[in-house]
């Protein structure tokens, strides 16, 4: 199934005010996706109410010729993996994205500034780990992308990553049946190049051993929806993923 499972409606605050369910299926079909799932932050201080919004507003669409899943994106707190809303989520979700890596945010643990690349990438390693063994979590949103991303870290690159990482963290995916985020932006740079260090350093390793894969956009906007999708699948199944290897959600709210 072609589908982009890490979008933000409007409901996020960082996303487009026209990020609207309308528009976001719009973009969808538009792109040719099968599938979409709407991955809303929940940060420590999100009003748990708009899950069940959405939830409702789904309900009401007529029959769509995409599957739609209702999760949600909860910040990893902690290095060792914990998440917001513990210990129980209560909210009516079909999957939990666990947003690894997220250490531009104050509410979330970091690694120090001061201490050495290696030792600060060993602690990233192990808030994968965690997330991957909490109960409450179905898949992992942009593992190391995210740390790309957190200018503290500036000399970070992804050749950095140990090997001995990615295995651990794919092996324990696969034995607890987690998946892994292949984020389009990660893959694809502005101008639609492909990033060869993040597929070299990241991406093969990853179909190189087996890990759980899925595919995200973190769209914020419409025209992001489904943006480089399709492209990624044919780059992941071309370097020698499987179709058994990509991770659905469990049961389709639409
Ligand atoms: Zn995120
Ligand atoms: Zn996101």
């Amino acid at each position: 199934m072609i589908a982009d499972l890490h979008v933000h409606s409007s409901k996020s605050n960082c996303a487009s005010p026209n990020m609207n369910l309308e528009a976001i299926i719009t973009s969808a079909v538009n792109r040719g996706l099968e599938g979409i799932g709407l991955t809303d932050h929940l940060h420590p201080f999100t009003q748990k109410s708009i899950f069940t919004k959405t939830q409702r507003e789904l309900e009401q669409l007529d029959a769509l010729s995409l599957a739609i899943w209702l999760g949600v994106e909860a910040d990893v707190l902690t290095l060792e993996g914990a998440i917001v809303g513990e210990p129980g989520l209560d909210i009516p979700v079909d999957y939990v994205l666990a947003g690894v890596h997220h250490f531009h945010l104050p509410w979330v643990e970091r690694p120090d500034n001061e201490e050495p690349l290696n030792d600060a990438l060993y602690k990233a390693h192990r808030q994968v780990m965690g997330a991957i063994r909490n109960p409450l979590v179905n898949a992992l949103a942009h593992p190391w992308s995210g740390v790309a991303k957190y200018a503290k870290l500036a000399g970070f690159c992804y050749d950095y990553v140990k090997l001995e990482w990615l295995e651990e963290e794919s092996e324990e995916a696969r034995k607890a049946h987690k998946a892994l985020e292949i984020p389009t932006w990660a893959l694809f740079d502005k101008d639609g190049a492909i990033s060869e260090s993040f597929l070299s350093a990241i991406v093969r390793p990853l179909i190189q051993f087996g890990c759980p894969l899925y595919i995200g956009t973190d769209a914020h906007e419409p025209n992001r929806v489904g943006a480089k999708v399709k492209e990624t699948l044919d780059v992941l199944l071309s370097e020698g993923a499987t179709m058994e290897q990509f991770w659905l959600p469990p049961v389709g709210t639409k």
